[in-house]
Order: C-alpha cells, then sequence, then structure tokens
C-alpha cells in the first residue's frame, strides 16, 4: 500500500496559505486598511468644513463607523493568522486629494461646498464598496469564513453611508445650492 507523505499544516489551514491568490487578497486587505486610516482622518476635515449640520452629522457617525472598520480590519488580519499591516492606496489618496481640492475652491460656508465634498465623500464610498466586495468573495473562495462575515459587515456601512449621501444631496442641498453665486 502507497503511503502519502504528510503535509505539515497548521489546523486551522485552508490549504490556500501558499497560493498566488492569497497573497493577493492579503495586499489588497493592506491596501484597503492604509485607506481606511487616511480616510478617517480625511472625514474629520470633511464633517469641519461642512455647512450643513445634517452633512456633518452624516460625516462624523461615519467617521466613527470607519473607527470600527479598522479595527474589524485588524481582525480579519488575525483571523487568517496575519499580522495587521497598512500598504500605500494610491487611489484612495488621490481621492482624498480631490477632496480637499474641492474644499479649496469652494467658498467657506456655503451649501455648494456641501455640494462637492458629498461629491467627495461618495467617490471614496465607492472606491470601499468596490474593495470590499472584492475582499469578501476573495476570502469566501479562499475559505476565509469568519474573515467573510467581516467584510460584509463593513461593505454593508459602505453602502448605507452611499445612500446616506444619495439622500441628503437630493433632499435639498443640491436644491439651496442651485441659488449661490460664484
Ligand atoms: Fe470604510
Ligand atoms: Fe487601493
Ligand atoms: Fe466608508
Amino acid at each position: 500500500m502507497a503511503t502519502k507523505t504528510k503535509t505539515q499544516e497548521p489546523v486551522e489551514a485552508t490549504g490556500v496559505e501558499d497560493s498566488a491568490l492569497n497573497e493577493l487578497f492579503v495586499d489588497e486587505l493592506k491596501d484597503i486598511y492604509w485607506a481606511e486610516k487616511h480616510l478617517t482622518k480625511a472625514l474629520a476635515k470633511m464633517a469641519k468644513n461642512a455647512t450643513s449640520d445634517e452633512l456633518r452629522q452624516a460625516l462624523e457617525t461615519h467617521m466613527t463607523e470607519t473607527e470600527g472598520q479598522i479595527a474589524r480590519l485588524e481582525q480579519v488580519f488575525e483571523s487568517i493568522g496575519e499580522k495587521a499591516s497598512a500598504k500605500k492606496c494610491e487611489a484612495m489618496e488621490g481621492l482624498i486629494k480631490e477632496g480637499e481640492e474641492i474644499m479649496k475652491d469652494t467658498e467657506d460656508g456655503t451649501i455648494t461646498r456641501d455640494v462637492g465634498i458629498i461629491s467627495a465623500a461618495q467617490k471614496a464610498e465607492h472606491y470601499e464598496i468596490a474593495s470590499y466586495g472584492t475582499l469578501k468573495t476573495l476570502a469566501s473562495t479562499l475559505g476565509y469564513n469568519e474573515a467573510a462575515d467581516l467584510l460584509a459587515q463593513t461593505l454593508e456601512e459602505e453602502k448605507k453611508t452611499d445612500d446616506l449621501l444619495t439622500q441628503i444631496a437630493e433632499g435639498n442641498i443640491n436644491q439651496s445650492a442651485k441659488s449661490e453665486k460664484k
């Protein structure tokens, strides 16, 4: 009878740890970890620059939520036996830069600035929605069920934030901005 060589794998191993896909997944996790950390500061700045209370509150709420998402990402890293580390996300850096430009190019205390801030914030949220959608699916593919659950929770928060920002814009912000002169 042929004997098989036993492989030495940790108990929780899914057998994918040395795959290229796993490496890609971990790299993408590091990317969104960097993005979330920098977005927290950007959201705080956007909230400070917002004119309407409604928008300021929404941004502050999401800033707190984002801090929770950072902690959740640390749980994701832990659940797959990786050390949490950040890798610069070029896209989020660019999106944040654009948001800063919008704030510079619009007048303080105007609703037009709010329209610009919503636009910048939604671009960042859409990047996150795409990232977490991919990460959640990859986690499932790789057999990381706990990570997939955690990533799905954050994905829902990002979608909810995006919807809320649309509601705020369509509620009265966009209409109010129409009457502001340049
Ligand atoms: Fe986030
Ligand atoms: Fe990125
Ligand atoms: Fe977000």
